[in-house]
């Protein structure tokens, strides 16, 4: 395996102790349930990834940290061109592998029970629980994905504004008025 492989299946709480970091870049095709949104070619996108794995021994929780951006091409629901959809997530996950654990969690803390059927009757620390780490970071960007894409403002449709009504010139009637006095004075 070479060093910028990304691995498809990886073991949390081992991998976690083995301080495990990835960086790099992936073809957005590797995101399927994503591509197939995209219109257009999509040959040229990329996925720009930074995570990382850490061990809460005492808490029994592991980690999952980073960044996760990219750009899918989509269809604008509003004039039907192309807009360029930009998807970044900054996650903070718990990988858990037991349910019973969800409690030792802030409220507001994402996470995600690994492997509950056969880890939680084991309820051993080195439960080789093994997740799909692509398919839980395209979950990150799949809840980004807006339902109705649009560009902010759309240049393939004519908008009217309100400039553009055209202002009548009228005469000052105090200039009418000058000139009266000016032609009476002469
Ligand atoms: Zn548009």
């Amino acid at each position: 395996m070479s060093a910028n492989t990304f691995p498809s299946q990886i073991e949390p709480f081992k991998w976690a102790e083995q301080g495990f970091t990835w960086s790099g870049t992936l073809p957005l095709s590797r995101f399927a349930r994503i591509a197939r949104e995209a219109v257009g070619s999509i040959d040229d996108q990329l996925i720009n990834i930074d995570c990382k794995l850490s061990m809460d021994i005492y808490h029994r929780i592991v980690w999952l940290d980073g960044h996760i951006e990219t750009k899918v091409p989509m269809e604008c629901q509003r004039c039907l061109g192309p807009v360029e959809i930009e998807l970044v997530s900054d996650f903070h996950l718990a990988l858990i592998d037991d349910e019973s654990l969800i409690e030792r969690l802030d409220e507001d803390a994402d996470f995600i029970v690994l492997g509950e059927s056969e880890s939680s009757k084991k309820g051993d620390f080195d439960t080789p629980a093994s997740i799909d780490l692509l398919a839980l970071l395209e979950d990150e960007l799949l809840l980004l994905m807006p339902l109705s894409p649009k560009h902010d403002a759309c240049e393939h449709k004519h908008q009217p504004t309100i400039q553009d009504v055209v202002e009548e010139k009228r005469d000052n009637p105090f200039d009418v008025l000058a000139g009266l006095k000016g032609k009476l004075n002469s």
